[in-house]
């Protein structure tokens, strides 16, 4: 019995794990792709984000941006400069997303990739999560498996 289930190894579901790894709670994160897995993403973060973690981004940034160029059509272009912010972070997802889960399983936190979630149930006070590979039980359950990601809507049912 896990303390808590998060589903999905995006930057919510690293996030989470990491906080809870480093509270001392048990978690396990159930992602359905092998990590590091291809995201299709602009790749820009702000760097606001360092504040809500303890360790440094520096390997998991491929370069910090500047000058931001609009075009339309690649064309007219508009260029601004950021002088008085810092630089946006600009990562590739692989990179980003499966660094933020090493940080957590450093804290604690197991993986198991290559592992989709196909169904969830309540069981008077705990999560059952089920997988190819069998069910987990977790006390609470996160569900952060994206836009697209089909257990906000299981977890309604
Ligand atoms: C084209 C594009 C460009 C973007 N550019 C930017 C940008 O420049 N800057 C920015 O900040 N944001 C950008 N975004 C938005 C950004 O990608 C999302 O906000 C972010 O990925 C959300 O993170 P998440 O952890 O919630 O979900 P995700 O990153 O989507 O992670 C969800 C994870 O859950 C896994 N999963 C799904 N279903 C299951 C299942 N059944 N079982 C197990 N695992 C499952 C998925 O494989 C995935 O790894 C862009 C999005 C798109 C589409």
């Amino acid at each position: 019995m896990y303390d808590c289930i998060i589903v999905g190894a995006g930057p919510a579901g690293g996030t989470a794990a990491y906080h809870l790894a480093k509270r001392g709670r048990s978690v396990l994160i159930l992602e359905k792709d092998s990590l590091p897995r291809y995201k299709p993403c602009g790749g820009g973060v702000s760097p606001q984000v360092a504040e809500w973690f303890d360790f440094d981004f520096s390997p998991a940034i491929s370069l910090k941006a500047n000058t931001l160029r609009f075009t339309w059509k690649m064309g007219d272009p508009v260029e601004s400069k950021l002088d008085d912010i810092e630089p946006i972070w600009m990562v590739r997802r692989d990179v980003f997303d499966h660094f933020l889960v090493q940080q957590a399983q450093k804290q604690g936190a197991e993986l198991r990739d290559s592992t989709e979630v196909s169904g969830i149930e309540f069981k008077v006070d705990h999560w059952q999560v089920n997988t190819a590979s069998g069910p987990v039980a977790g006390r609470y359950l996160i569900a952060a498996d994206g836009a697209k990601g089909p257990n906000g809507q299981m977890v309604r049912l």
